[in-house]
């Protein structure tokens, strides 16, 4: 028995269409109250994937006229009996045919609680739910498509095959600890080493290219820095493909910290154009020089930029000190004036450097494909199963850890019993990274995430 729920699916505001969601046992019964058909069917008489048109009615009040889609359990987002009613997407509108569907009997839904129900009628794992989230929020080409590769289920496939390998590990260790005088063969310790080296090394490899994956999906963390008047807010305007930092010749203008979401090549920079580095004695320039500090230490990815036709000087030194031991390139920018920096002197710090006439738009490609090789996208094949949450980097790194142990255990000789409990630690987190046997505070923090609808 599961309780009737509607929400709005489409954003509240003036669209070409509207959708409202009820779903639920009673969801038919629900829709039967708002809507009268065209035909006179009562939606409770057609079959599933069967659309009819008629008009929407708060009790005596006419609403719209609208197009009732019924779909019958299972076969539905959710798995229960759904209807979904397209009415003229206003905010108005939407907002009366939701009401009149809540008088009608259903219950507002909370946010995801229809992916919620699709997760717990078996619709779908964990991942896959979150998935669905990444869908919806994707920034870029790169994320949308990770997002579809996991939609379908590719890392739920990749992580029940390792679970498989341990369970049956496991039950082998089982057997050859319970009935030792059957006829079981000798536990292979070597075979039994190849499993759980094969099941290492696999989900080793998911996590190496987390935050490569995260960066195509969340975007990187990047700073854009460099003493002023290098350039720093015309190479953010050549990325973002539009005047965002105002760009003047009197140094120091930049004095806050422009952010900015732009899409560079397959990867998404969450960008901070900070204040020129420089000891001031302007206080307010002095704040934003604190500011960049701050943004460097946040920041994933550096664009430490410095401007050829000028001498290197005590400024960029500072910043070449800054970006030690941290993820940089170097943009040597004004490319279409005469050089005049010492550019061996920042290839000495600084390994990837890359040419730049922001002025002219020249570098775009060649910065482009430096970052993507600096962040390891340039790696990452989308179609290819991959972890996209903390929660899922969390639990495949604990499982991770446990078959470390029982590795360890098995080379050090240790007892079955003990590496057996370390397989079954393994096995445990990653049920839950596919939420096969997540806890409850787990899945709620999944779709606690979720809006309204979805
Ligand atoms: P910031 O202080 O580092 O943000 O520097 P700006 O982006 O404000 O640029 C300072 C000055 O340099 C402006 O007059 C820009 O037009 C100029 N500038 C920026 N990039 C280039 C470039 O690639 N070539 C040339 N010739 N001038 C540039």
């Amino acid at each position: 028995m599961s309780d009737t729920i509607a929400a709005l699916s489409t954003p509240l505001a003036p669209g070409g269409i509207g959708v409202i969601r009820i779903s639920g046992d009673d969801a038919i019964a629900v829709a039967d109250k708002v809507i009268k058909t065209t035909s006179g069917k009562p939606l409770s008489t057609l079959k599933g994937y069967t659309a009819a048109h008629g008009k929407a009615y708060d009790g005596g009040e006419l609403l719209d006229e609208c197009v009732a889609l019924v779909f019958r359990a299972p076969k539905s987002y959710t798995g229960e009996d759904t209807v979904e009613i397209s009415c003229h997407g206003g905010v108005l509108v939407t907002s009366k045919v939701l009401r009149a569907a809540l008088k009608a009997g259903a219950r507002a839904a909370e946010g995801g609680e229809f992916t919620k129900r699709a997760f717990l009628n078996g619709k779908m794992d964990l991942s896959e739910a979150e998935a669905v989230m990444s869908l919806i929020s994707a920034k870029g080409e790169g994320g949308m498509k990770a997002a579809l590769t996991a939609l379908d289920g590719a890392l739920s496939k990749k992580i029940d095959a390792y679970c498989n390998v341990l369970v049956s590990a496991a039950a082998n260790m089982a057997a050859w600890v319970d009935y030792p005088d059957d006829e079981i063969p000798d536990l292979d310790l070597d075979v039994l080493l190849t499993s759980l080296n094969e099941v290492y090394a696999g989900l080793d490899g998911l996590l190496c290219k987390f935050d490569a994956g995260k960066a195509l999906t969340d975007g990187i963390e990047t700073a854009i820095v460099g003493k002023p008047n290098v350039g720093k807010s015309a190479l953010m305007n050549m990325l973002s493909g539009f005047r965002r930092s105002i760009v003047t010749d009197i140094a120091g203008t930049t004095r806050d910290v422009v952010e900015e979401t732009v899409r560079v090549g397959r990867v998404i920079l969450n960008l901070a154009d900070t204040a020129g580095i420089r000891e001031s004695a302007d206080a307010v320039e002095s704040i934003g020089v604190e500011l960049a500090k701050e943004k460097i230490e946040r920041a994933g990815l550096i664009l430490a930029v410095f401007d050829v036709s000028r001498g290197l000087d005590e400024s960029d030194d500072e910043i070449l000190e800054l970006c030690k031991g941290r993820e940089v390139i170097g943009v040597i920018n004004k490319t279409d004036l005469p050089r005049k920096a010492d550019i061996e002197k920042i290839k000495e710090s600084i390994s990837e450097v890359i040419f730049t006439s922001a002025l002219k738009g020249d570098g775009e490609k060649e910065l482009a494909e430096a970052i993507e090789r600096a962040i390891g996208t340039d790696k990452i094949d989308t179609s290819q199963a991959m972890l996209t949450t903390e929660r899922q980097r969390r639990s495949a790194e604990k499982a991770l850890a446990s078959i470390k142990e029982a590795i360890d255990a098995v080379n050090m000789g240790m007892t079955m019993d003990a590496i057996n409990v370390c397989i079954d630690s393994a096995i445990e987190d990653l049920l839950e990274l596919t939420g096969k046997k997540a806890r409850e505070a787990v899945v709620d923090e999944v779709f606690s995430q979720f809006c309204v609808g979805k």
